[in-house]
């Protein structure tokens, strides 16, 4: 039997069956180890709850996604180079831990650490344009994050307001990883058109092969977003936002210091060989002189203090969630657990090697 290990994590792959413990334990997991108490958000394919586990009163946010809409969509790359990404980015400081994940015959778990200082979205919307400090500490947090994942190999695609979370304490925490795409070396390209309609960068649009750069676009378009309230070349019309995008020249509106509008201007260059990050990547973000306050070994191990506090009171605290999701109730079969877990239909083998356990976790079986 032959376990792969990857940092502190495990990863039990199907062919590495017939199981030992560690499978053993993968596969054994199940949604009846947890209360689900509220919906906190939803995503593509499923919804994310806050769950306490009943062994230990540990809280977690499950992601449940159902096979069946991913199976229809044919997404399921998309969902495993999540699940695959969850696996390798557990280490970085503003990158959401995935704990473990497990299976049913119709759904899909993933065992995430709860964040719940809210969206930045939801700050930003209440807010409605943050000062470049604030602003600034969010954009290195994140440009932290896209760099490592970046020094994966992966590009995260999928940069946007929704999908940074802050803590507790006001970091930053990335999550979703349905859109990452793996394997992608520093000179490679891919080319699937995907991402969020106001964050597309040029290259996407034109569906020509794209590369790391197209994230150091994203983090410009939030950036952007963070100082002005809206999306760069935001038309409430999507054809005349993608020919904005594509031919509009950037626009800043005034009040910003020079050094915002020059890295706005290396961001959101339209040429991604022109694009500030396109040479030395992360390094090229890290030395521009927008982030000259920015002292990076403290930013890394949170050592500066967040521009501001979430004053969450503890797990139970769900102010900064949307009541929309809070108010739902949670359908009863999201905690049930099947009678058969194992199952050999195709919604099954379409999703093979997707349960994995950490070591901290098996330990404590
Ligand atoms: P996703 O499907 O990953 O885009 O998640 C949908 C929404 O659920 C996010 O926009 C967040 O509001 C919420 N969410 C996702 N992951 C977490 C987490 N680890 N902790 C708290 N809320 C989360």
């Amino acid at each position: 039997m032959d376990f792969r290990s990857l940092g502190a994590y495990l990863i039990i792959t199907a062919t590495e069956w017939p199981p030992a413990r560690l499978e053993f334990l993968a596969h054994s997991a199940r949604p009846t180890d947890f209360d689900f108490l509220k919906v906190i958000g939803k995503g593509n394919y499923g919804k994310v709850l806050l769950a306490k586990r009943k062994s230990d009163g540990a809280f977690y946010a499950v992601k449940v996604l159902q096979k069946k809409s991913i199976l229809k969509s044919k997404e399921q790359n998309h969902i495993m180079a999540e699940r695959n990404v969850l696996l390798k980015n557990v280490r970085h400081p503003f990158l959401v831990g995935l704990r473990y994940s497990f299976q049913t015959p119709e759904k899909l778990y993933f065992v995430l650490d709860y964040v719940n200082g809210g969206e930045l979205f939801f700050h930003l919307q209440r807010e409605r344009r943050f000062l470049e400090p604030r602003a600034r500490f969010y954009a290195a947090e994140v440009a932290s994050a896209i760099g490592y994942l970046h020094s994966l190999n992966i590009i995260y695609r999928d940069l946007k307001p929704e999908n940074i979370l802050l803590d507790c304490q006001g970091h930053v925490v990335l999550t979703d990883f349905g859109l990452c795409k793996e394997c992608v070396e520093s000179e490679g390209t891919t080319s699937t058109f995907c991402g969020t309609p106001e964050y597309l960068a040029p290259e996407v649009l034109r569906q020509e092969p794209y590369d790391r750069a197209v994230d150091w676009w994203c983090l410009g378009a939030v950036l952007y977003e963070m100082l002005h309230g809206l999306p760069p070349f935001f038309d409430k019309d999507v054809a005349q936002m993608y020919e904005n995008i594509l031919h509009q020249p950037l626009q800043i509106p005034g009040g910003r210091t020079v050094a915002a509008c020059d890295l706005l201007q290396g961001l959101l260059h339209k040429d991604k060989k022109q694009r500030l990050g396109s040479k030395a990547d992360f390094l090229d973000i890290k030395n521009h002189v927008f982030f000259s306050p920015i002292n990076w070994d403290d930013l890394y191990h949170k050592r500066l203090t967040p521009p501001f506090n979430p004053n969450v009171e503890g797990p139970a605290d769900l102010k900064h969630f949307d009541p929309e999701f809070t108010q739902e109730a949670v359908s009863k079969s999201i905690g049930c657990t099947p009678d058969t877990m194992a199952s050999s239909s195709g919604a099954s083998s379409a999703f093979l090697g997707f349960s994995y356990a950490q070591d901290d976790n098996i330990l404590d079986s």
